[in-house]
């Protein structure tokens, strides 16, 4: 048996090696399926509520190091809340989970997208109301079991023109009676949260819109331990259904929210 087994043991490590040359070799785009990335760069330019200060990166170091090999490395500081980022339940919800707590199962399933551009074109301070749901689902039909419901204002197409993606370009604390852009209804928070979705995400800077003051959906989705995804990129590139999001944020002990790294999945269109 002994010399049998250690026989095998090379015979499978080089069918392993030939197995691993194979799959170097192979492209690295993929037929079955297209990844599409639903975050913005965090740079100068990436948007941050009013009272914050930004994404600032410092320059390091980026060289030829007197060992002859090239050397780049730099520092970054921002607020939790900025770019694409999560809303860690806690963030409106008091003694809910933090950033590191999330279970990864709230950041990963299938997804859908809820558009309403048309009616946040018209108006900007529109809150996504319980009939716009009603009627996605009258289109497209219910929405599957611990979904992750993304919801398409349009707006990301105003990034990073702040006054067009906030309603206002000035900052600090005066700034924040002044924004205007669409967000969620408190009756349409509760209503997905009675349908148990998994998390909620929305291609502006808050969940809730601009001229709240109360912040419902915010604490309506936390208290329900719904994470929430804001800022979203390319949303217009998703189908209504049939999708998957992995919505990976970093992972900040003890955080209300963080930097978000958001991708979603979709598989090709069957004829
Ligand atoms: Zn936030």
């Amino acid at each position: 048996m002994r010399r049998v087994a250690s026989a095998a043991v090379p015979l499978a490590a080089s069918l392993l090696a030939l197995l691993a040359c194979a799959n170097a070799s192979r492209p690295v785009t993929d037929a079955e399926r297209t990844l599409v990335d639903l975050t913005h760069a965090f740079d100068a330019h990436t948007v941050y509520w009013p009272t914050e200060e930004g994404f600032v990166h410092e320059r390091g170091f980026a060289g030829r190091t007197d060992g002859g090999y090239w050397y780049e490395a730099h520092r970054f500081r921002a607020a939790e809340h900025g770019g694409t980022h999560l809303d860690a339940p806690v963030h409106f919800a008091e003694g809910r989970a933090t950033a590191d707590a999330i279970a990864l199962e709230r950041l990963v399933g299938p997804a859908v997208v809820i558009d309403v551009a048309e009616a946040c074109a018209a108006d900007r301070d529109h809150a996504v109301g319980v009939a716009e749901l009603e009627a996605w689902e009258r289109a497209h039909g219910a929405i599957p079991e611990a979904a992750i419901v993304l919801l398409r204002t349009g707006f990301a197409r105003f990034w990073p023109d702040r006054a067009r993606y906030l309603g206002t370009a000035e900052r600090g604390a005066g700034a924040v009676a002044k924004l205007r852009f669409p967000g969620l209804g408190a009756d349409a928070a509760r209503w997905l949260v009675a349908r148990r979705v998994r998390a909620v995400g929305i291609d502006t800077a808050s969940i809730d819109p601009g001229t709240s003051a109360r912040f419902e959906a915010h604490q309506v989705l936390g208290a329900a331990d719904v994470p929430v995804f804001e800022n979203l990129a390319a949303l217009e590139r998703l189908p209504a259904r049939g999708f998957e999001v992995v919505a990976l944020p970093m992972k900040i002990g003890g955080g209300s929210g963080g930097p978000l790294r958001a991708i979603a999945i979709v598989p090709p269109r069957r004829p």
